[in-house]
């Protein structure tokens, strides 16, 4: 039987995972389940799988996850430590599926039990990859992308030599706006931001799929994860989301992995690794998809592929600044303060801006400095976007 946890249980890769598990009651013991603000979904997601211990991230919801779970016997807690300690509770696998740069404290933590971590919170990746692999190396840790393209290039990897391969292809549906015309994306509303054409995901990673935000995130995960060149990770826009990726090698052979677009495959890959198990995704009818098109991405459109590659180069605290510029940039553009077009000149002016700041230069990556750099890089967002309010 295996001991897990899930970090973010109550968000959507939260509950597929929940959803893949609760199918096998007798192969696994849940440990701990974390959440957010929706403390009835996490007190009852716990009651219903038997876990150990909820952990809601707010203080003050603490008390109403105590009367959710009342006579139960089942552990109340609240807070960031809180979801540290719970991250550390000893288990076989720990789902990180926090949403943001508040997944990567979590994470690390994990990896420092020595815990397998099945890893959709790109952003760990993104702001601190060399500290979390240097940290799973030190403790004999395993972390499983679960992120759908990474999972695709991980399985395409499976007994090659990687020195073999010459490049790689994430493939991006194009998201919401892939088809409007450039001069309406400004008007773009929060609505028509958080509705995607294949995959059914959070807000967040949704409206990040329209600006490509997401795969910007994802060419910077590939990086660190599998320590591929940058030039040697191409993205292009498939819009019927079967293709996740492609590893192509030295002999001009491409590996493509193919699938409906529904995530419990990469979270159940992940959870039965190394093993294969079936799972409850459709069979893909490839007759009935007809065409599979493929596009390279246009950077007027997409500006935050650009600003990838410039991270992905500079590598250091770039990601972290990157990661949290954006965040707050997606903050303020579902807040209404700014318009969809301006989050990327928002994360674009972040960067030019800090980058190259002394704070930024030679600073080891540490967890603090990954937090400073995020808390300074939050507050130029801020500032920037006031200043073009004024
Ligand atoms: P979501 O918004 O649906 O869920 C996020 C979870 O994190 C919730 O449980 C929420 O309560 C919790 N959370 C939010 N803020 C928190 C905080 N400050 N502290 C602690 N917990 C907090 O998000 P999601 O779409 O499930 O995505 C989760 C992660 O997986 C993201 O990093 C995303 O990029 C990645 N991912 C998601 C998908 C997808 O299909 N949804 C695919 C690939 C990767
Ligand atoms: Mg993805």
């Amino acid at each position: 039987m295996k001991r897990i946890s899930i970090l973010g249980a109550t968000g959507s890769i939260g509950q597929s995972t929940i959803d893949l598990v609760a199918r096998a009651p007798e192969d696994f013991k849940v440990v701990a389940l974390t959440g957010g603000r929706n403390v009835k979904r996490l007190a009852a997601d716990c009651i219903a799988l038997g876990a150990e211990v909820a952990v809601t991230a707010h203080d003050d919801l603490l008390p109403d996850l105590r009367a959710a779970l009342e006579g139960t016997g089942i552990e109340a807690a609240a807070g960031v430590q809180a979801l540290i300690e719970a991250a550390r509770r000893p288990a076989d696998w720990v789902m990180s599926a926090i949403v943001g740069a508040a997944g990567l404290a979590p994470g690390l933590a994990v990896l420092e039990e020595g815990t397998t971590l099945a890893l959709a919170n790109k952003e760990s990746l993104v702001t601190a990859g060399p500290l979390l692999l240097e940290t799973a190396r030190r403790t004999g840790a395993r972390i499983l992308p679960v992120d759908s393209e990474h999972s695709a290039i991980f399985q395409a990897l499976v007994g090659e030599d990687k020195t073999a391969v010459s490049r790689v292809i994430i493939t991006a549906s194009g998201g919401a706006f892939r088809d409007w015309p450039l001069d309406r994306l400004a008007k773009a509303t929060v609505a028509e931001a958080s509705s995607h054409p294949n995959w059914d995901m959070g807000q967040r990673i949704t409206i990040d799929s329209a600006s490509m935000f997401n795969k910007a995130l994802e060419m910077i995960e590939a990086r660190e994860f599998f320590d591929f060149a940058p030039d040697q990770i191409e993205v292009l826009i498939h819009p019927q989301s079967v293709v996740h990726a492609l590893v192509g090698f030295c002999d001009g052979g491409l590996m493509a992995h193919v699938g409906p677009p529904d995530m419990r495959h990469a979270i159940g890959y992940a959870l039965n690794w190394p093993a294969r198990r079936a799972l409850p995704v459709a069979t893909l009818d490839l007759a009935a998809v007809g065409r599979l098109e493929f596009h390279t991405p246009d950077l007027m459109r997409y500006p935050a592929l650009r600003l990838a590659r410039e991270v992905m180069t500079r590598r250091g605290v770039s990601g972290a600044i990157f990661n949290a510029a954006k965040e707050r940039a997606l903050d303020h553009f579902i807040a209404g303060h700014i318009v969809f077009t301006d989050m990327q000149s928002v994360v674009e002016e972040v960067l030019d801006a800090l980058c190259d700041a002394p704070e930024a230069r030679n600073a080891g990556l540490t967890l603090d400095v990954v937090a400073r750099m995020d808390h300074l890089a939050r507050m130029r967002a801020d500032q920037v976007v006031s200043a073009r309010k004024t």
